[in-house]
């Protein structure tokens, strides 16, 4: 990370712990390693963000459906998925400054060092080698990698590792009241497969008929061998996926579709599109047969956000065998029974959050050859800010804050608002700058004559005058959800 996108990274995390929008968890404690609290603006984004999901996946298409599975599923659904046996990352520990690391990561970092000091065949040699040995999950070879590149560990800087080992990242716990014959039972390591468990549940109680697919929001536990980057790897986050069932053979096409749809889901919020790339997964996991992740350039480089993978028929199968019961549906149009196969599209709410808070996140000069000045702002979107507006008295006194409070008081009925009568009105427009708010209303002395207000949009800090009846109408238009979705 170069210093300026360093630094910038770490004003968006005291902005975000500043303003209300996470907090390490448990900070009176000093923290839990990789868990995060959302604080009372970020839990608005959030649901905001979780709503734009929603609303785009299941209510603007009438063939997928939304669903909310349990945290806890019956051990073998694990056994079945392939997650207690392969659910791994390779591991390695440093002796002397007694760290662990991920294996792999430890080898990316170096590929990234050779390509910044301009070692590109190296790096490009050292990479195919990494896939090598990720693609036949060889340990030893990985070892071997760390060995010939020198890789040193970056705490004690010495090369005294352990062998690598798999390290499996599912947290368990115990099921049942007495400590003896209690079973042992897993937090879900990720969303999806409560959506195949249900799956017959929901096609028959829907109706649903092939393409359909279940959506799911909800939280998952990694217990990940290093946690790093703030909400980027979290040991417990929250996932929003979407499994599309559909006819074998059909699969390649549905990819393709769901591959675009899910970027233009990403885009029209207005972020820019260089910032996103696609990056086809070279190394296959054993059930699927095209994977695609969405990355976005964070100020630590482009990372996946998403993805989007062709599975197969590979879960349903897997849980036919394990649980006895037959998975399959009638296509009344072919008039014969079959397995579906599944395209999924899942993303990291967490990660979403952080890519909407660097993309948003803005410290502006605006300084005049008379005066110095700066903002920070939160260019949210306006559907998605937190708070939609904020009614601000010009001055305590004249009647003033009892006209804006009739005015807030209607307004938050449909938006979540803000009333704010402390301190200068520029130093109020700079709050509502820093935690995004797009617009704020400003009552004054010609509001009590005429009955209008000012509206300053945030981004352009531009002011207009506006009829009070009329604010309803134009907040309403400005966050729309349809200036999303349509
Ligand atoms: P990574 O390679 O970064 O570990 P992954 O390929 O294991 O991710 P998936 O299993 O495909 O991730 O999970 C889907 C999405 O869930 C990811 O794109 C990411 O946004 C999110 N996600 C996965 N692990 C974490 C985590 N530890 N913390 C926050 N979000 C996560």
């Amino acid at each position: 990370m170069s210093k300026n996108n360093d630094e910038l990274f770490k004003n968006v995390i005291s902005h975000a712990k500043e303003y209300g929008f996470v907090f390490p968890s448990s900070e009176i404690y000093d923290g839990l390693s990789a868990v995060y609290d959302y604080g009372q603006l970020g839990s608005e984004l959030k649901n905001n963000l979780k709503m734009y999901w929603w609303k785009s996946m299941v209510q603007m298409h009438e063939n997928i459906v939304g669903i909310d599975s349990a945290i806890f599923m019956h051990p073998k659904v694990w056994k079945a998925s392939g997650h207690v046996d392969g659910f791994a990352d390779p591991m390695i520990d440093n002796k002397d400054s007694k760290k662990r690391y991920r294996a792999d990561n430890l080898i990316e970092d170096k590929i990234a060092r050779y390509l910044k000091d301009g070692k590109t065949e190296k790096s490009e040699s050292l990479q195919k080698d990494l896939d090598a040995a990720l693609a036949s999950d060889d340990l030893p070879a990985l070892r071997a990698l760390i060995e010939e590149h020198q890789i040193v560990c970056p705490v004690s800087g010495t090369r005294n590792w352990t062998d690598v080992r798999q390290f499996n990242l599912m947290f368990s716990t115990q099921m049942g009241a007495m400590a003896e014959g209690a079973d042992e039972v897993y937090l879900r390591p990720e969303t999806a497969q409560g959506i195949f468990v249900n799956f017959l549940n929901v096609q028959k109680s829907g109706r649903m008929r092939i393409p359909f697919g279940i959506a799911q929001i909800g939280k998952a536990f990694r217990n990940e061998v290093i946690a790093r980057q703030f909400i980027m790897r979290m040991r417990e986050f929250e996932q929003m996926e979407m499994q599309f069932f559909v006819k074998p053979g059909t699969e390649m096409e549905w990819y393709a579709y769901w591959k675009e749809a899910r970027l233009k889901w990403h885009l029209a919020v207005g972020t820019l599109p260089e910032k996103y790339r696609y990056h086809d997964h070279v190394k296959l996991a054993h059930y699927a047969n095209a994977a695609v992740d969405i990355e976005f350039e964070f100020p630590f480089g482009f990372k996946e956000v998403e993805g989007i993978h062709s599975r197969t028929d590979f879960d349903l199968s897997q849980h036919e065998k394990f649980s006895g019961k037959k998975l399959q549906y009638f296509d009344t149009v072919e008039n014969k029974n079959y397995i579906p196969y599944v395209i999924e599209t899942s993303i990291g709410l967490d990660r979403m959050f952080l890519l909407t808070m660097c993309n948003a996140y803005e410290e502006q000069d605006l300084s005049t050859a008379e005066k110095p000045d700066s903002r920070t702002v939160l260019h949210l979107h306006p559907t998605l800010a937190p708070v939609k507006a904020a009614v601000l008295p010009l001055v305590k006194k004249d009647g003033l804050p009892e006209k804006a409070r009739e005015i807030m008081d209607n307004l938050k009925l449909d938006f979540n608002m803000q009333y704010d009568e402390k301190d200068s009105i520029g130093k109020r427009y700079r709050r509502q700058d820093a935690i995004g708010t797009p617009f704020c209303i400003t009552i004054d002395h010609q509001t009590l004559e005429d009955n209008t207000v000012t509206i300053r949009h945030r981004d352009s800090m531009e002011q207009e005058r506006v009829p009070v009846k009329e604010l309803d109408k134009i907040i309403g238009n400005l966050v729309s959800w349809k200036n999303l979705l349509k």
